[in-house]
């Protein structure tokens, strides 16, 4: 998980959001589309654009959040458990201009059964969202941030891309960014096949998507077994990999391995962990920075 302890807030600034409209693109995402004062502000550097949100306590109608500048994240940190607001890692699926809006696409995880150990607050209140309802988000003032993962060197003949649900819309993002003829190969993995999407590229990408059998595989084991099956493109590739953290990491350990992939051609991240909430990510990050300090 590449979601740091404290992230620092120049050149992103907090934003207070609240949702035009929902749509329901498949049985596991719906795209969450967000409007706000001071939006032409915001400026999502595309690709993989990540941003920080945060959600309102269950009893609450908006999240309990003052902006301290820098000092945001001591201050969130010294706020009471039951009354801050939940902070997850999203990525900027779509920015549009007139009207200022964003879209954001949730994996509704869980979502068959909301009691279930997998979903967690973000997952919910996605699913249960409704226009109007408010959010604050940290997202970028600046186009070229830190919150960009792709960047392919110079030099790079082909493209590598997989994912999960949850790495979808950063793959979307990557696609509609690709110059025209890039070769790009592409594996998702998805809940279900109606879950699919319209990936529009100029790139040449060859997308295959992945339907999870829920009865026989774990989550990621078919993207696994694809890419060891598949024949890879000649000369240097750049790959990008997120989604679950153990996945992530058996795919690159063979795209190294196996694959011969010089290891800074590699960008990976884990976008979650099989039982493990953001929380708990946070809080490993922060335990080994203080260890690292001391
Ligand atoms: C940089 C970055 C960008 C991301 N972009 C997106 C995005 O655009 N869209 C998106 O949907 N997600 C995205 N994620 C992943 C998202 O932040 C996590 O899935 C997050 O845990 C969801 O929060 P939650 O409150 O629903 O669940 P949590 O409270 O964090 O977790 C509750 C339980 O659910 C499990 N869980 C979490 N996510 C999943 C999942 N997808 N499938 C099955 N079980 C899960 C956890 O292991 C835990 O057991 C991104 C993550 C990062 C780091």
């Amino acid at each position: 998980m590449t979601a740091t302890a404290a992230p620092t807030t120049a050149p992103f600034r907090f934003f207070d959001v609240q949702v035009v409209r929902t749509r329901r693109l498949g049985p596991s995402m719906v795209r969450i589309t967000f409007t706000g004062e001071r939006l032409e502000e915001l400026a999502s550097g595309g690709r993989d654009q990540r941003f920080k949100l945060f959600l309102p306590q269950p009893h609450q109608a908006a999240p309990v959040f003052e902006d301290m500048g820098d000092g945001w994240y001591a201050a969130w940190r010294a706020q009471d458990p039951a009354e801050r607001p939940v902070m997850r890692s999203y990525t900027i699926r779509e920015q549009r201009h007139d009207p200022c809006e964003f879209d954001v696409d949730f994996a509704l995880h869980g979502a068959d059964d909301p009691a279930s150990p997998s979903s967690g607050p973000a997952s919910r209140w996605a699913l249960a969202a409704r226009p109007g309802d408010r959010l604050t988000v940290l997202a970028p003032a600046v186009e070229d941030n830190g919150g960009v993962d792709f960047r392919p060197p110079p030099g790079t003949d082909w493209i590598l891309l997989t994912g999960d649900e949850t790495a979808l819309p950063a793959i979307a993002g990557i696609l509609a960014w690709l110059s025209p003829g890039t070769t790009a190969k592409v594996w998702i993995e998805v809940g279900h096949d109606g879950d699919q999407q319209p990936l529009p590229t100029f790139a040449d990408a060859d997308v295959t998507w992945l339907a999870r059998d829920r009865s026989t595989a774990h989550q990621g084991e078919a993207v696994l077994s694809a890419l060891r099956a598949a024949e890879l493109p000649e000369g240097t590739g750049y790959a990008w990999i997120a989604g679950e953290a153990g996945t992530v990491k058996a795919v690159r350990r063979h795209l190294v391995g196996e694959r011969g992939f010089d290891r800074r051609a590699v960008k990976f991240t884990g976008y979650w962990r099989r039982g493990a909430t953001e929380e708990d990510l946070i809080a490993e990050l922060t335990a080994a920075a203080t260890a690292t300090a001391k």
